[in-house]
């Protein structure tokens, strides 16, 4: 023998209860069944809530219309004059009387059930089905408490086992969830979702082989799913996990409808009639054994705090505090204390915080006079997180997270038990952290937040790769990299759904003119965003210049953009102080040699104690080139130079390149990770434009001047022995501090001489290399390579 039942959103109109009588149907071909089942839809809240106009002298009327119209949609041959009759006189009176008692109330909520009941039954028969209708109030016996009656149990089973001893096979049986009688035979009720509860005693009454238990979602999730997307089922738990949960608010069961199931070890299934094929939640004794996993979140919670020097030490406040709020029937949650002791906060149910407030004020009154309590605070604005398994080794792992994305909990517990661990956050922060909790808990996809500023080469090439390697990347990795907007420096483009392809589309057609960066702060605010990157892919100074300002918004930045680096020696310290101080990354791997990985290298032989004393090589892809060729060809300079610019390889302005600043800088950055203390100005760059044209011109007068330029260059090249090249060769004495950039005569046969195409090198000598200095060559410009190299510090901001 089954128990089915089915609760008020199953059996609404329409589909659902289509849905519902169909379930009742095949299971009763199965077995004999017993249905209990709740009111439909909402009918409780509005027996409810006309009540509670009647006693107010609200006109009631439409409302039972609607009500009465809403109960008969399916059944119009059902007669419910006596229903109608009785709730139209219960409420009559209620308004004469201006108010009501709750004995009157659980007779007239009684109806939602009763009325559902005969509905049901009559729609089975209607289809051939053999069904009878039972009033629970009959059987279920309580005692006198109106509203949350408490069931007398010896007494209900054996009216349920008297009733039922010679009941027909092939019948089914439809019980009124929710509702008892007491000793006086009045209505009673067993408080609001009491029908779970009539089914779990029916079933341990009947000693039945298990429970179904109809819902509107597919069973227990890790994690509430209207929070967190990709929560998964729990598919097999044990009772004792079921009451776990329960305790924590994730509330399918309550800890006392499962009570009865323990006892005859009667399993219990949570499934979806709106989706009947899902194997759903399976709660039996055993569970799987595998322990679980899960994370609640609630939120109609307070934080009383108490502080004070009085607190200091004494003993006995503690015990004070919890009788106090004991006697006025506040039960605590949770409990922290300062280490110092001159701190303690707990949580309590919202409803209770002004009540729990007049106790303490009561209770300490005489401290507080004496200011050995400064104040008792209540803060509605928290929720409490719990993260309940038994392997918390993870914890830290999740805590850490959390503190990178600048959630900090006001209060962190173990439970009572110990198994389990609640944190207290702000209910602004809930959301975030247990997404991020969640991810952390289940090794579930981590999603990178990015927003990109910039669509020039490097930044569309960039956009073009993230949205090749998306669905790669979630496979390989377990990282979801979602784009939430983009910039350049005329518009402006946020959306919640990642664009793939149409991002610069869009932001062509919808992007907005108008708009500062705190319009991407507060956007990450408003949807929660968590791990957020900005990814700067423009070579502006003023976007370099609030970087601070980001991190203080709690992103992480990757950047191609040198300026960052190259500012002022007080700036740069400030900032990665700031870096510091506020738990954020910066990576800015293609800085120096595009993609090649230079700076990630220094970084790691610096710190490993490795004393690098010189650096030297060719660092601009683009002036390798111009080099490259120009040594070995007989053609004039200026023609090299125009190759480069048309095959993209200069800076949008060759004078970038040809003046040495670029190079500068990337010497500067270099030292700069080796903890020089150096600044722009102390590079000695050697400038590849002649003299008559470093004036004002724009670029374009600036490639009239061909002629000088190819006259000036024949005259360095002349000079050159026959076995030597041209090279613009950068070099940073770590030693001496002197960090230079200058056009240099080199052997062919060397390293740096053999160099080809637009690469770039890079001979780093230390300490451990000794004479053989460690060689990292490679293409050192393109958007191609640059753009992986911004990618791959993307995906190592992933790792951390
Ligand atoms: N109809 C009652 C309520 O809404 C009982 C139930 O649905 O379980 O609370
Ligand atoms: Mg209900």
């Amino acid at each position: 023998m089954k128990v089915l039942k089915f609760g008020g959103k199953s059996l609404a109109n329409g589909a659902p209860l289509e849905s519902t009588l169909q379930i009742i149907g095949s299971a009763a071909r199965l077995s004999k069944i017993f249905v209990v089942l709740s009111a439909r839809a909402d009918a409780t809240d509005i027996l409810e809530k006309m009540i509670h106009m009647a006693a107010s002298g609200d006109d009631y009327q439409q409302e039972f219309d609607v009500f009465f119209n809403y109960q008969v949609a399916h059944t119009p041959q059902l007669n419910l004059a006596d229903e109608r009759y009785s709730i139209g006189r219960m409420l009559e009176g209620v308004a004469l009387l201006g108010e009501y008692s709750l004995k009157i109330k659980d007779q007239l909520l009684a109806y939602g059930e009763l009325i559902s009941c005969r509905t049901v039954v009559h729609l089975l028969q209607e289809r051939g089905h053999k069904a009878r209708f039972v009033d629970a109030r009959n059987l279920i016996k309580t005692d006198q408490k109106y509203g949350s009656a408490q069931v007398l149990h010896e007494l209900s089973r054996e009216n349920f086992q008297s009733f039922f001893a010679d009941n027909e096979p092939g019948t089914i049986e439809v019980v009124t969830g929710f509702i008892g009688s007491n000793l006086n035979n009045q209505t009673t009720t067993l408080g609001r979702n009491g029908s779970n509860y009539t089914a779990t005693l029916v079933a341990s009454f009947l000693e039945a082989s298990e429970v179904q238990n109809w819902t509107n979602v597919n069973g227990l999730y890790t994690a509430n799913p209207s929070i967190v997307p990709d929560a998964q089922i729990i598919r097999h738990l044990s009772f004792r996990e079921a009451n776990e949960l329960a305790n924590f608010g994730m509330h399918i069961l309550h800890a006392k409808t499962i009570l009865p199931l323990i006892e005859k070890k009667i399993p219990i299934r949570i499934l979806n009639s709106f989706n009947p094929g899902d194997p759903g939640t399976f709660i039996d004794e055993e569970g799987d054994g595998k322990g679980i996993k899960a994370i609640s979140a609630i939120q109609d919670v307070a934080l009383v705090s108490m502080e004070g020097r009085g607190l200091l030490g004494k003993v006995g406040i503690d015990g004070r505090i919890f009788s106090a709020l004991s006697a006025a029937g506040i039960s605590v949650r949770i409990i922290s204390q300062a280490s110092s002791e001159r701190g303690i906060g707990f949580i309590i149910d919202a409803e209770h915080a002004k009540l729990a407030s007049k106790a303490l004020n009561q209770e300490f009154y005489k401290e507080i006079e004496l200011q050995d309590i400064n104040d008792i605070t209540i803060n509605k604005e928290v929720a409490v997180i719990s993260i309940i398994s038994r392997n918390l080794q993870f914890l830290d792992i999740a805590y850490s997270s959390l503190n990178r994305n600048n959630i900090k909990p006001i209060l962190m517990a173990n439970t009572i038990n110990g198994d389990h661990i609640s944190l207290v956050v702000s209910k602004q922060q809930m959301r975030k952290a247990v997404i991020i909790i969640h991810g952390h808990i289940f090794g579930a996809t981590k999603r990178l937040n990015v927003f990109l500023f910039g669509k020039g080469n490097v930044g569309k090439t960039l956009l073009n790769q993230l949205v090749k390697s998306k669905v790669r990347i979630k496979e390989r990795r377990g990282l979801l990299i979602n784009i939430f907007g983009i910039c350049d420096s005329k518009k402006l483009l946020l959306r919640s759904h990642d664009l793939g392809e149409k991002w610069l589309e869009t932001l062509e057609k919808e992007g907005v003119t108008e708009y500062s960066i705190d319009d991407i702060f507060s956007y990450i605010s408003k949807q929660h965003l968590e791990n957020v990157v900005v990814v700067d892919n423009t070579a502006s100074v003023k976007l370099a210049e609030d970087y601070p300002r980001f991190i203080q918004n709690g992103c992480d930045i990757v950047a191609s953009n040198k300026h960052a680096n190259t500012f002022e020696m007080g700036w740069y310290n400030t900032f990665r102080e700031q870096l510091q101080n506020n738990h954020r990354q910066f990576y800015y791997e293609t800085n120096v040699g595009a993609g090649l990985p230079l700076i990630d290298t220094i970084k790691l032989l610096h710190a490993s104690g490795d004393f690098i004393y010189k650096i030297r090589g060719v660092f601009s892809g683009s002036l390798s080139y111009i080099f490259n060729k120009y040594s070995e060809s007989k053609l004039p300079f200026f023609s090299v130079l125009k190759e480069a610019i048309e095959k993209g390889l200069t800076e949008p302005d060759p004078r970038e390149d040809l003046s040495g600043k670029d190079v500068g800088r990337k010497l500067l950055i270099l030292a700069r990770e080796l903890d020089l203390s150096v600044n722009f100005r102390d590079v000695h760059i050697e400038s590849l434009i002649p003299k008559s044209l470093r004036k004002e011109m724009t670029k374009e007068e600036f490639v009239t001047h061909s002629e000088e330029l190819n006259t000036w260059f024949e005259s360095i090249k002349e000079k050159l022995d026959q076995h030597e090249v041209l090279r613009y060769v950068g070099e940073l004495d770590s030693v001496t501090g002197r960090l230079e950039v200058k056009l240099d005569r080199i052997s062919s046969k060397s390293d740096l001489g053999s160099l080809s195409g637009a690469d770039s090198i890079f001979e780093i000598y230390t300490e451990a290399y000794g004479e053989h200095p460690l060689v990292i060559r490679g293409a050192g410009a393109g958007a191609e390579v640059t753009a992986r190299g911004v990618f791959s510090d993307l995906l190592r901001l992933s790792t951390v």
